[in-house]
């Protein structure tokens, strides 16, 4: 290692920032993009601000304009904002596991339950129930029948005369009885919202006490989706939210709006008629989806890519020459200190998270560095060169010399080894490509 990795990091930092002008040209045309794919417009809003409040004074990376910059900040808060990443269903309570599907007529309450039958049985290895509450129309609880055929898990035997209530204890009864781990509970939906449809599922969500409300909804509902979403949350609490037909033309913009009013997850995405379109619901390929700039992004991300590999390889053959004493250390460190926190000039660089996280982990800040710095000039040449000749009379004449104590000379002594170990390592297991593994 030596000093040059400062200039790096300083090369790095002067590519120059997002100004306020570039970022408000470039979300003019993300705030149409989010309204064209049905975003909510106060979540539009509400996201756009978010955005700009981060992206201002953003740095840009080399080969790319300001505006594509913008675009992948906005990439990775949309991301973010649907989640970040992958919700599972949760099947962490005791059996049976209640699931009760809400949702409008028509959004694929139903299909979904014989989805999330069939996936929980064959990924899960779960025992499932599905039991139809719909008593509105004749043919639903024929429907979910066949389709628990299909899926080869159980359903609940079809009784005439029995209210929604009435079907959902009787459920539970027989996954008690018969030792079912999962009862999914389909329930009737109407074509809009009304107070008689959300009595009736308030009453079976108080009775039965899911462990998961899951509101299905089309994918196509647009501007829509945020009264749905709003009105079921409130009276229901729903844990999480299923989009269906995104194997269509919808752009998705409704999964933004209804995480952004409900804070619930979404947890599944139908992708399909068929009995296994049910997939994760991934919020990258949604974000993508949404934006409709996944080249733009797929570009920066690429960018981000070659300047970290450049830098990384640099940076590796350094390392990799070896020879790395308390000079270099030091010098390493007044670098470090000119340019304020190390993890956020290590930030800059994507692919670095793991050599980052070890230096938060050592807690290595500024005012450290400085006084690392000081403590290494108080030693002489041969003490540096040589760390070992530092013993307890030694050791206390640099603190004394440098205004630190015995403790933080052996602290520094410590990390100073630590890096050297780390470093030993990496050449040894194959340097450079060790090392870039490492970084990745
Ligand atoms: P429910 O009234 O909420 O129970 O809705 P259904 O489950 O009966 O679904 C209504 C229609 O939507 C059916 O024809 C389903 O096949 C269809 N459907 C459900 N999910 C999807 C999906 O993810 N993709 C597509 N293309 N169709 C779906
Ligand atoms: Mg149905």
């Amino acid at each position: 290692l030596s000093g040059k990795l400062g200039e790096v990091f300083d090369r790095l930092r002067r590519r120059g920032s997002l100004s306020e002008a570039d970022v408000t040209e470039a979300l003019r045309e993300i705030r149409l993009a989010l309204l064209d794919a049905d975003v909510a417009l106060p979540v539009v809003k509400d996201f756009i601000a978010t955005v700009k409040e981060k992206a201002v004074g953003a740095e840009v990376l080399r080969s790319v304009s300001p505006g594509q910059m913008v675009v992948k900040i906005v990439n990775d808060a949309l991301v973010e904002a649907l989640g970040g990443a992958v919700v599972p269903v949760n099947l962490l309570a005791p059996s049976p596991i209640p699931i009760l599907m809400v949702g409008l007529q028509g959004s694929g309450k139903t299909t979904t339950s014989g989805k999330l039958a069939l996936r929980l049985r064959t990924r899960e290895r779960k025992k499932v129930l599905l039991a139809s509450l719909d008593t509105q129309r004749p043919a639903a609880q024929l429907q979910l029948e066949q389709l628990a055929q299909r899926a080869e898990v159980a359903s609940l035997p079809i009784i005439a005369g029995q209210t929604p209530l009435q079907i959902a204890q009787r459920a539970m009864d027989v996954a008690r009885r018969e030792v079912f781990d999962v009862v999914i509970l389909d329930t009737a939906g109407r074509l809009s919202i009304d107070a008689a449809l959300m009595e009736e599922v308030k009453s079976i969500r108080f009775a039965v006490n899911p462990v998961e409300t899951l509101l299905v909804v089309d994918a196509m509902t647009g501007q829509d989706a945020v009264t749905t979403a709003t009105a079921f949350n409130q009276a229901l609490g729903i844990t999480g939210i299923v989009m269906t037909r995104l194997d269509g033309d919808a752009r998705g913009g409704a999964a933004l709006s209804m995480r952004a009013v409900t804070g619930a997850p979404i947890k599944l995405a139908g992708t399909g008629e068929k009995l296994d379109a049910l997939d994760e619901f991934n919020p990258e390929r949604i974000a993508g989806r949404i934006l409709g700039m996944g080249d733009i992004v797929g570009l920066v991300e690429r960018a981000a890519q070659n300047i970290d590999q450049a830098e990384a390889e640099k940076l590796a053959k350094r390392m990799a020459k070896g020879k790395f004493d308390l000079d270099d250390y030091a010098s390493q460190l007044k670098q470090i200190s000119k340019m304020g926190s190390l993890s956020g000039i290590l930030g800059m660089l994507p692919g670095v998270g793991k050599i980052k996280k070890q230096i938060e982990d050592a807690n290595l800040d500024t005012t450290m560095f400085k006084r690392q710095a000081a403590i290494i000039s108080s030693m002489t040449k041969a003490e540096r060169r040589n760390p070992d000749l530092l013993k307890a009379s030694r050791k206390k004449r640099v603190a004394a010399g440098s205004g630190t104590s015995v403790q933080e000379v052996n602290k520094l002594l410590k990390q100073f080894d630590d890096m050297s170990t780390m470093m030993k390592r990496m050449n040894k297991a194959g340097g450079q490509e060790a090392m870039m593994r490492q970084m990745q």
